[in-house]
């Protein structure tokens, strides 16, 4: 934990500036070394937290490497709470790499991924689940899932998770007391009050859980599949989209073929289009890949647009894609309305009851503002509606509010049936632990290692 850490903390790539971060106890012996300032002559007299201009140089041959403004910052007051130095060179590839090799060459060791940040949390400038919001602020696909991260990263759900545990720990020393004095007219006054309490919890942690849907599409995507026989319009559309809503485009590593995700903003709400073998082609997305992976890849969606051909009959596989998508949340697109109409609307209203259908012509750009206008009713609809300050976003935050609930739904079933006092503190003890593990109170070390490694380096 003592060793000093070094990264490189800006995305490699031609870019104006590059940063080289260090953090840990001899930061500014090492930096000193390679450190040759214009007007002062050691790093070491340079003022805390102020930019000093120089060069690096090699250390062996005092070759200049690169032009630099080079920060010492003094513990505590830094991100990781530790002596920190940064060093801001020219971007691209080569000054920022040699510039970390002389710093691991003289001292330092190569970030972890996330080490930074890890830092942070040990040394208790971050909890746990602001710690995560950092990794949620860097990858933020909208304005709003932005500013979500952005609360938490602040402490917003922290907070909510804290103030349920004060009323847990609350319940638990009203146990320990009631146990230390067991007089009777005591104890039915401890269920009442602990029954009350219990339900209060359920009740919050509810509130947060109903966030989690939400929360979860505004981090990831609301990950959508575009369904359709060849010609119906497919990539028209998609390329609609994308024209006027094109947020990011990521390349999904590790598949032979680059699957690109497209990541469209409808009004805050990231639509996550994975562009997979068909869709761009002039192929059909069925038939390329065969009937049985459209449907995973439907199930796995949280929204399928189908696309239907309004100049044309309903074929084999238009029936195909219906059975696909009859019960999932899916928009149906009849397109090519500008040409004549062979489609009875009222059939394919019959065929898929409950759905909505929207006339388009993608060619014209009709009917496109209503595909967004119902894909942003589906999104806000029902309890997504409700504007919480806190939402939950984390997939991990959500499996431990699931377990805490149960624990609380357990605790109450035990108070209903007068069980003893300390078989219920079982279940509120849980509760607590779990709820702990999200701001990271009771977290353990695999759990740590694996939440870190999901950052870059040099975060
Ligand atoms: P995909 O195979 O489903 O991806 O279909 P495409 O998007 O490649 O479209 C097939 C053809 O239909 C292209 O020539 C499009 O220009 C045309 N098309 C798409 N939408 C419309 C529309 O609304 N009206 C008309 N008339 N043609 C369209």
């Amino acid at each position: 934990m003592s060793d000093t850490i070094a990264a490189i903390s800006t995305a490699i790539g031609e870019a104006g500036i590059g940063i080289v971060r260090m953090s840990g106890e001899n930061s500014l012996d090492i930096a000193d070394k390679i450190f040759r300032g214009s007007k002062v002559d050691s790093l070491k007299r340079a003022k805390n937290r102020r930019l000093t201009y120089g060069h690096i140089v090699d250390f062996n041959t005092e070759e200049i490497i690169d032009e630099v403004l080079i920060v010492y910052m003094k513990k505590p007051y830094t991100y990781t709470r530790e002596n920190m130095v940064e060093i801001y060179c020219h971007g691209g590839i080569i000054s920022v790499k040699k510039i970390l090799e002389l710093l691991l060459e003289t001292g330092a060791r190569l970030a972890e991924p996330g080490e930074f940040t890890k830092r942070a949390f040990l040394n208790g400038r971050l909890d746990l689940a602001q710690s995560e919001a950092v990794i949620d602020v860097i990858r933020a696909k909208t304005e709003k899932s932005f500013n979500v991260s952005l609360d938490q990263l602040e402490g917003s759900l922290s907070n909510k998770i804290k103030e349920i545990m004060t009323i847990l720990l609350e319940m638990i020393a009203h146990i320990e007391a009631s146990i230390d004095f067991p007089e009777d007219d005591v104890e039915d006054l401890a269920y009442d009050e602990l029954r009350e309490k219990a339900i209060i919890v359920k009740q919050e942690i509810e509130m947060l859980l109903n966030t989690s849907d939400r929360g979860k599409i505004l981090r990831d995507g609301l990950n959508t599949v575009i369904l359709g026989k060849p010609n119906v319009g497919k990539s028209s559309l998609l390329n609609a989209i994308l024209r006027e809503n094109r947020a990011i485009v990521t390349n999904i590593p590790g598949t032979t073929r680059d699957v690109i995700e497209e990541y469209v903003n409808i009004d805050g709400i990231p639509l996550r289009i994975v562009d997979t073998a068909g869709i761009r082609s002039t192929e059909d997305l069925v038939e390329k890949i065969g009937v049985d992976k459209a449907k995973e890849m439907v199930d796995e969606s949280d929204l399928v647009i189908a696309v239907f051909d309004a100049s044309d009959r309903l074929t084999d596989e238009d029936y195909e894609i219906i059975d696909i998508i009859k019960n999932k949340n899916s928009i149906i697109l009849l397109n090519k309305t500008d040409l004549p109409n062979k489609y009875d609307e009222t059939y394919l209203k019959k065929l898929l009851p409950n759905k909505e259908i929207i006339i388009t012509s993608i060619v014209k750009g009709l009917g496109l503002n209503k595909l967004e206008d119902t894909i942003k009713d589906m999104f806000y609809s029902g309890e997504l509606e409700v504007e919480s300050d806190v939402i939950v976003t984390n997939i991990r935050h959500k499996n431990q509010l699931v377990k805490a609930k149960k624990n609380m739904e357990d605790g109450i079933e035990g108070i209903d049936l007068n069980m003893p006092l300390d078989c219920i503190e079982v279940d509120v003890k849980s509760c607590w632990e779990n709820l702990g593990e999200i701001s990271g109170d009771t977290v353990g070390e695999d759990i740590l290692d694996k939440i870190f490694s999901e950052f870059c380096i040099g975060k």
